[in-house]
């Protein structure tokens, strides 16, 4: 089922105004200049359609951007045809595509890096040269350095030497960018734009989560259908 209750009007609307400043979009390692530069980053903590939705927008404008996924999670498996098929299209858009690295669930940090960034590359025959990483602790934020080799978005010259701004938890936590002094003036940005905020409908945080859990919801029963018999018996009554 293609999920129909998404809107992405408030980030078209967005994307334009960044285009009307004359900012460039930019990969990280692309990055020179103290003005007219700006990362769009993703972190796709949820869900790799929505992504691709919000990539294909992106693609319109001819703006490239940078999504960051999960390998070792719960949320999604990004390698179920449907995602794979979503990542790669993503990609084929000349968005780039990097590991969204959770470190919580290791006790080697570095041994588990390189076996998902392995497991990455080899999947979608793509290079990893930065990572994100989900809910960062301080150690990573006050991490100037790479880990293994391979860049991380909170390192100073994409967190500190230029304005950081992040939707986290459906809001905009260091104030919205546009009413800021830096945009004003035109400096570069490193913007981090969850999907989930931005084009599921509902008024407040609290909605967009019901309703973006009452998605899953369905997709789960139509999964379970489509690969359970018994479950089809059942469907009406769960
Ligand atoms: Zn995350």
């Amino acid at each position: 089922m293609v999920f129909n209750d998404t809107d992405l009007h408030h980030y078209e609307d967005f994307l334009k105004t960044l285009l009307d400043k004359g900012y460039d979009f930019i990969k990280f390692q692309e990055l020179n200049k103290s003005h007219g530069q700006v990362i769009l980053r993703h972190d796709i903590d949820f869900d790799c359609h929505m992504a691709l939705q919000m990539a294909e927008l992106e693609h319109q404008y001819n703006i490239q951007s940078t999504y960051f996924f999960l390998v070792c999670n719960d949320s999604y498996n990004i390698s179920s045809p449907n995602n794979q098929k979503y990542i790669n299209k993503i990609k084929a858009l000349g968005h780039e595509i990097n590991v969204h690295f959770d470190p919580s669930i290791y006790q080697d940090i570095e041994a588990g890096l390189t076996r998902e960034v392995q497991y990455f590359e080899m999947l979608f025959e793509t290079k990893v040269n930065i990572i994100s990483l989900h809910r960062p602790e301080d150690l990573f934020l006050n991490n100037d350095n790479s880990i293994n080799g391979i860049e991380h978005t909170y390192q100073g010259k994409y967190f500190k030497h230029i304005k950081y701004f992040a939707d986290s938890r459906g809001v905009w936590r260091y104030g919205h960018p546009f009413n800021s002094e830096v945009f004003k003036e035109g400096r570069s940005l490193h913007l981090l734009i969850h999907p989930i905020w931005w084009q599921i409908k509902g008024a407040d945080t609290s909605q967009k989560l019901m309703q973006y859990y009452q998605k899953r919801v369905n997709e789960l029963k139509e999964h379970m259908a489509a690969n359970c018999i018994p479950f089809q018996k059942i469907i009406d009554h769960v």
